[in-house]
């Protein structure tokens, strides 16, 4: 007997920035979507986030309120020396006209209840989902697609998403096996300033008031004074840009780590002297940013190697728990969003159980290279001094990353998939 085609139960694992967008276009679908978070969301991380025209027209396409972001558009790339000198460059290409789409920079916290809007807000398109905060899910039966919670309670779906993140307690699961998660030499001191405290000091005036606005990047590419021993900390480059509607300024100074960075914390505090200590040789125009600088912070920054799969039987894999990167091309959440438009694509309301795991094999198949591709380009343009700001210098690999329609691309694949003759 056939079974009746009704909308299907999911379960997400994870209310971050990818977790949302997937409960959102799959509410779209007509399906039921419960989210779980093990966090409270009582401290949200402040920091910026760039938006590239891949990631806006995603978020456009899921009925995103650009507005609501605050935005900043990011109209041009200014390279500058860190000692001062001439060899400022700047690539101002008109991301709209080319793509069709902005390239924006945002608040995360804008962007998070944003996507939280779409996933949650009872006037949208399809049933709104549900969030349990405070929700740690242990472990996951993919033979029963189940989920336990730390309190013991257990959980069934008819589909299981996980987008948990980096240190992903699903991955485990859907691979049967644990990994471990290289150590990338690379970490970076993130910060926010306010727009208002650069006013008095003119000649920080290029940071938000020179136009076009758009990305600073103040690179070094000598050693600095801290290394030691074989290794040097031969690179080093600052990333700022402002956000919330030009009122606050975002500041990532990306830096090779020569820490043991599994034997310390991913994310830790420093102080502003220490972040001048690092600096200390950049030009004083640019050290007068740092000491604007407080409640900084140093993150350490991974690449998930590529997994032998992200399906197992009706449990997936999305997002930085899947795939994350380096943010040297600005496309770790924008990665994980076009899985979850990907995701919303393959799986229309029509879709019978039995359709779930060849679905999430297909979504496999259309995502992975194309991720693994953005993340090994990260890491080699971070690390390999040849291939340093390539992104910006190669058009091709802008529009092979930028022009991309990821539910164009599931859509055909899916009527492929449905009509294999083309009648
Ligand atoms: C310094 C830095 C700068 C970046 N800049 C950019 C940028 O400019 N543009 C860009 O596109 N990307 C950028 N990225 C990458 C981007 O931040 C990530 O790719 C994105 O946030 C990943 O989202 P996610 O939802 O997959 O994972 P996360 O944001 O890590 O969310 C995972 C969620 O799952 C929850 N969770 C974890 N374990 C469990 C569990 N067992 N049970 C229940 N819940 C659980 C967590 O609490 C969390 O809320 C940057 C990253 C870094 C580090």
């Amino acid at each position: 007997m056939q079974e009746t085609v009704r909308p299907l139960n999911v379960i997400v694992v994870g209310a971050g920035l990818v977790g949302f967008a997937a409960a959102a276009a799959l509410r779209r679908q007509g399906h039921r979507v419960e989210i779980y978070e093990t966090s409270s969301f009582k401290t949200e991380l402040g920091a910026g986030l760039a938006i590239p025209p891949n990631t806006s027209r995603c978020l456009v396409g899921l009925g995103c309120r650009v507005p609501s972001l605050n935005p900043v558009e990011n109209l041009c790339f200014t390279s500058m020396a860190y000692d001062g000198s001439a060899g400022m460059t700047s690539d101002s290409t008109n991301y709209e006209e080319s793509y069709g789409m902005p390239w924006l920079m945002v608040h995360r916290v804008d962007l998070h209840n944003e996507l939280k809007r779409l996933a949650l807000d009872p006037h949208g398109d399809g049933p709104p989902a549900s969030l349990y905060l405070n929700h740690r899910v242990v472990s996951c039966d993919v033979d029963a697609c189940t989920v336990t919670f730390e309190s013991g309670v257990v959980r069934q779906a008819d589909l299981i998403i996980g987008a948990d993140g980096i240190r992903s307690t699903m991955r485990s699961f859907v691979l049967g096996e644990d990994i471990h998660i290289p150590p990338s030499h690379t970490a970076g001191f993130r910060w926010l300033t306010n727009a208002s405290a650069l006013e008095p000091y003119s000649e920080l005036d290029w940071i938000v008031k020179t136009p076009p606005l758009g990305a600073r990047l103040i690179s070094a590419p000598v050693p600095s004074k801290l290394s030691e021993g074989p290794r040097k900390i031969d690179h080093r480059t600052i990333v700022i840009y402002a956000c919330r509607g030009g009122t606050m300024v975002n500041v990532l100074a990306v830096h090779e780590d020569l820490r043991d960075q599994d034997s310390v914390p991913w994310n830790a505090p420093v102080t502003q002297e220490e972040l001048l200590d690092f600096f200390h040789d950049y030009h004083p125009r640019f050290k007068r940013l740092l000491t604007l600088a407080d409640d900084i912070h140093i993150w350490q920054m991974r690449v998930v190697p590529p997994l032998r799969t992200w399906v197992n039987k009706r449990v997936c894999l999305l997002g930085d728990a899947a795939h994350a990167s380096l943010p040297t091309l600005g496309q770790g959440f924008g990665m994980g969003l076009e899985d979850a438009v990907a995701l919303g694509a393959l799986l229309p309301k029509s879709t019978d159980i039995n359709a779930i795991e060849a679905r999430l094999l297909t979504y496999e198949s259309l995502r992975k290279e194309r991720v693994e591709f953005v993340a090994r380009e990260s890491f080699e343009q971070q690390h390999v001094p040849a291939k340093r700001g390539l992104y910006l210098r190669s058009s091709e690999m802008r529009d092979k990353v930028m022009a991309y329609d990821v539910k164009e691309a599931a859509e055909r694949v899916l009527s492929e998939l449905e009509n294999p003759r083309g009648d």
